[in-house]
């Protein structure tokens, strides 16, 4: 596929010693690894990365892409009475997805710790010519260089000026919105405020690769501050349509720690005539807050002029316990990752159950985020999320999209 895509150039190695040899003397972009029963080295491949890339032996770190066949291996549990057949009983085996042997829910979590160490990881399934032609796209993104920046130029220094020009002038800007639904009515019960981003040379660039860089430009604020205008745009026509459902805006904990953020936020909401329930604010952890108490005073600011607080991608955050007890939010949204990953483990709608009851004890609603599967909606009405997000229910929508979808639903 790598060859008649004419990627080049390509080299392929046997062990993982070989491709130490290979990366220490120039750079790579991006390793394709065969994840199969026989062979770890892919799994490998991240220490030995993480330690080149330490000892400065790596000029960048390359992209990973694990690829394998994927099947159902049936898992045995302690006190599972085996058939004459030698398998486990029917009824009392449960099913897990795994790839080259290993379950995609451990593969999952490693590539989450890879990431959050700076290493980008996709899992692709065998031959998934798409995929990896988003994946290799993607990747690219990061490592693009062009002859006039120096060798090791990332994209986010490409894209630095771009990204100051964009979030100055609003070139190359846009605000999408995705409805947020009751499960059981399927009436629309809010929605989610989301910026894209289409840079001149590179078209459009992922979320993912934008917000890390805004976040160390520290244009955040700049940022939450255009969306939140959007925000406030569509709140007013929907006002004009008798429509007053909430708006969601994610903001970093650094930005909801601003100096005065709740009162110029009320203020500003004040000025328009909108009533501050209408505008929630959903805590992203991209960029955790080391004082918490600084972050619990802040929200406790934001919650008293009555904005909501939602705690976003719950599950798989950087909140600590100590957050979670001594913060209470409005909401928490489940991570899409649990969600896509119900009705394939068996150990996922446990996870989203304890959730769920986490959410209750401390009286905070749930919202189900990354539903793609319309047959998992009834499953999670039954694990208690009353609401939910997703591609199945709505996709992302352009302002009059969105609105002219919400006269529809009237
Ligand atoms: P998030 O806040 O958890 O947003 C939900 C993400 O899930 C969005 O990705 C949305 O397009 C995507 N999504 C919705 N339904 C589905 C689905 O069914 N399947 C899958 N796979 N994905 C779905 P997006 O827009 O790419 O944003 C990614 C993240 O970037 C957001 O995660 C949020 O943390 C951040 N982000 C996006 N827009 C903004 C923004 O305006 N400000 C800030 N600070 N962060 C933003
Ligand atoms: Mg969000
Ligand atoms: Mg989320």
């Amino acid at each position: 596929m790598l060859k008649a895509d004419s990627i080049k150039p390509l080299a392929s190695f046997a062990t993982l010693g070989e491709l130490e040899a290979y990366l220490s003397k120039g750079t790579v972009d991006v390793i394709l690894c065969q994840i199969c029963p026989a062979c770890d080295a892919g799994l490998l491949l991240l220490s030995v990365l993480n330690r080149m890339h330490k000892s400065g032996q790596l000029e960048q770190l390359p992209s990973l892409f694990w690829m394998g066949e994927t099947s159902m291996i049936a898992l045995a549990r302690p006190g599972d009475v085996s058939c004459a057949s030698g398998l486990p009983a029917i009824g009392k085996t449960a099913w897990i997805k795994c790839m080259g042997g290993v379950p995609m829910t451990a593969l999952e979590s490693l590539a989450r710790l890879a990431r959050a160490a700076g290493i980008h990881v996709e899992i692709l399934h065998q031959g998934d010519a798409m995929a990896l032609n988003d994946a290799l796209r993607a990747a690219l993104l990061i490592h693009t260089k062009i002859d006039a920046v120096p060798a090791q130029a990332t994209f986010d220094a490409l894209a630095e000026d771009e990204l100051i020009n964009a979030l100055t002038t609003g070139e190359g800007l846009r605000f999408v919105f995705q409805p947020q639904f009751d499960l059981l009515s399927r009436r629309v019960v809010g929605a989610e405020a989301l910026v894209r981003w289409k840079h001149q040379r590179f078209g459009d660039i992922p979320p993912s690769l934008m917000i890390p860089l805004v976040n160390r430009l520290g244009l955040d604020l700049l940022l939450f501050s255009l969306v939140e205008m959007w925000a406030i745009k569509v709140m007013l026509a929907l006002k004009h349509e008798n429509c007053q459902i909430p708006i969601a805006v994610n903001a970093s904990a650094k930005t909801l720690c601003t100096p005065q953020f709740a009162e110029r936020l009320a203020a500003r909401m004040r000025g328009v005539g909108l009533s501050t329930r209408l505008l929630k604010l959903e805590l992203t952890e991209d960029v955790p807050e080391p004082d918490e108490l600084l972050l619990s005073a802040a929200l406790t600011a934001i919650r008293a002029k009555g904005f909501q607080i939602s705690l976003d991608d719950f599950g798989v955050g950087a909140a600590t316990m100590n957050l979670l007890v001594n913060i209470s939010f409005d909401e928490m949204k489940i991570d899409g990752s649990f969600v896509r990953a119900l009705g394939e483990y068996s150990s996922s709608g446990k996870v989203i159950s304890g959730l769920v009851n986490w959410a209750r004890l401390m009286t905070a609603n749930v919202v189900a985020e990354g539903i793609e599967d319309e047959s998992t909606i009834p499953m999670l009405h039954r694990l208690g999320c009353r609401v939910g997000q997703g591609y199945a229910l709505a996709r992302p929508m352009e302002f009059d999209d969105f609105m002219m979808f919400m006269k529809k639903q009237k």
